[in-house]
């Protein structure tokens, strides 16, 4: 029993039972669950009163060294104990994504009512794989996907939550080779296997896309060959004549081209492929399209800026990843459909879970819809008190802030003769490099230094990306919070950095 415990005021909200069970959640340890959550969030509400940077600076061998010297085989005295210790190894050096001057990677700060159903998320813990073991969380998740195809503008849509973007990426792709295996081919991968063709099989996706697509055709048995990459034009962006040049010329050598995978948001330079003119060319060579809006889904919240995924409704399949773009703590993601019976395609019948004469109208099961996950969080859960609460417009405009904070920045790297800015952003995303007048200095190695030097102050978090080999530093502004002050603040520090290091 915990020591703790026994100091509680509260009494149990029921009779007490078996002291070897109080740590299982049921209807007599009602105080120790309390307990718990209460001092968990203490430990929080620390991480938010005690950080003061995004990072501590601590090294790998610092972090490894207070991991493994725990003992695992002695359990602690109680929470106040575990917490202090959770602290000491994890949230005291935790990377502060919250913070403004966090602006490395693909992080959102989250929205509080999301923290909110995460409680219940956990501890009520249904599983969503079918009715009986979710209820109204099956018709949450279904009325979100729901909402998510109308703000897309899909009409008979179906889609289902998905544990991020590379797992929604590989469904698309999934759906994408085996619906052509069987209109074209009369093949059924599902049963059958690869056909002989499959080799030949032909993806197409622009030289900036995610490589969760390269991985994904390693996967699906195509192999990274099957991905063709595109070249881009000076933003960045798929070039549209490369593309049709690129299928024909794969159709030429007598492959066989099944897709594209237009990107919304590029994880190195947050641009939008041209869509409306992709969907064009999917449809004059008969091509599954795919549209990853992993990170350039938050658009579709903004009234200023929905305009720029214009052509999405076009997609057969679309990617969303609410935890880069929708404020959701992680993992919150989504595969949606256009046409509702390719998701079909995936299902399989588990004579223990969903027979395949039970009456899916009358006894839904979202695990017909899955492929890579049964048992599955209620993750949607986390959307739904989001929607309800913080509701649509609110994040339509963080969404706004965030990507005029990055247009500002962007102009503030163009005006400053010692930053080379190479492309601005639809959304948040901006590569560039120091470059200070009239120094000849190996700019890659300066601008890596600079970067890891940053890193183990700590004091702000930039990430990097290599573009034709050369190496450049990288903001990705997803915090409404970040304003252009704190970006002065930040630059000024890159560039003292980068003198101190000349
Ligand atoms: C982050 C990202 C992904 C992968 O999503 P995860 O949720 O990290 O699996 C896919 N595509 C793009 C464009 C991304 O930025």
């Amino acid at each position: 029993m915990h020591t703790d415990q026994l100091t509680m005021a509260a009494p149990p909200l029921y009779n007490r039972s078996n002291p070897l069970l109080n740590d299982l959640l049921y209807e007599a340890t009602g105080a120790e669950y309390h307990q718990a959550v209460e001092k968990a969030r203490a430990a929080v509400m620390g991480f938010l009163r005690d950080t003061k940077q995004p990072f501590t600076g601590i090294k790998p061998a610092a972090i490894q060294e207070l991991v493994y010297s725990v003992d695992l085989s002695r359990p602690l005295a109680g929470y106040d104990a575990l917490l202090e210790e959770v602290n000491e190894l994890y949230i005291r050096h935790a990377t502060a994504f919250h913070l403004p001057e966090y602006i490395a990677h693909l992080n959102c700060p989250v929205v509080i009512p999301a923290l909110a159903a995460e409680v219940i998320i956990s501890a009520v813990n249904s599983s969503q794989d079918t009715y009986d073991q979710s209820a109204g969380g099956t018709f949450i998740e279904r009325r979100l996907i729901d909402w998510t195809a109308n703000e897309i503008g899909y009409t008979n849509a179906d889609g289902v939550f998905t544990g991020g973007g590379s797992q929604s990426n590989l469904m698309g792709l999934l759906l994408a080779r085996d619906h052509f295996a069987i209109k074209m081919l009369g093949h059924h991968i599902k049963e059958d296997g690869l056909p002989a063709q499959a080799s030949r099989f032909r993806i197409f996706v622009s030289d900036k896309a995610h490589f969760s697509n390269q991985k994904n055709a390693w996967l699906l048995g195509m192999g990274e060959q099957a991905i063709v990459k595109v070249k881009t034009d000076s933003r960045f962006r798929m070039d549209t004549a490369a593309l049709k040049a690129a299928v024909d010329e794969q159709l030429s050598q007598g492959n066989i081209p099944i897709a594209i995978v237009a990107t919304a948001g590029t994880t190195d330079f947050g641009n939008i492929d041209p869509l409306q003119p992709i969907a064009d060319i999917a449809a004059t060579y008969q091509l599954w399209m795919h549209v990853d809006a992993a990170y350039g889904c938050g658009l579709l919240l903004s009234n200023k800026y929905r305009h720029l995924l214009k052509g999405i409704e076009q997609a057969d399949s679309v990617t969303i990843d609410y935890h880069k773009s929708f404020f959701q703590p992680i993992s919150s993601s989504a595969f949606l459909v256009r046409d509702k019976s390719t998701l079909q395609l995936v299902r399989h019948h588990a004579d223990y879970l969903n027979p395949e004469d039970q009456d899916y109208d009358e006894l839904p099961a979202q695990i017909n819809k899955s492929i890579t996950q049964s048992t599955r969080r209620f993750d949607a859960l986390k959307l739904w008190c989001t929607l309800r609460l913080t509701g649509k417009h609110k994040l339509g405009v963080y969404t706004d802030m965030m990507i005029d904070t990055a247009a500002a920045t962007a102009a503030l790297l163009q005006q400053d003769p010692e930053f080379d800015l190479l492309s601005s952003s639809d959304l948040g995303v901006l590569v560039f490099r120091f470059r200070p007048a009239g120094i000849k200095t190996d700019l890659s190695a300066l601008n890596l230094r600079i970067k890891q030097a940053l890193f183990f102050e700590g004091v702000c978090i930039v990430a990097s990306t290599k573009v034709e080999n050369n190496f450049y530093l990288k903001f990705t502004i997803l915090n409404p919070v970040t304003t252009v002050s704190h970006i002065r603040e930040i630059l000024a520090t890159i560039k003292s950095k980068g003198y101190s290091l000349l």
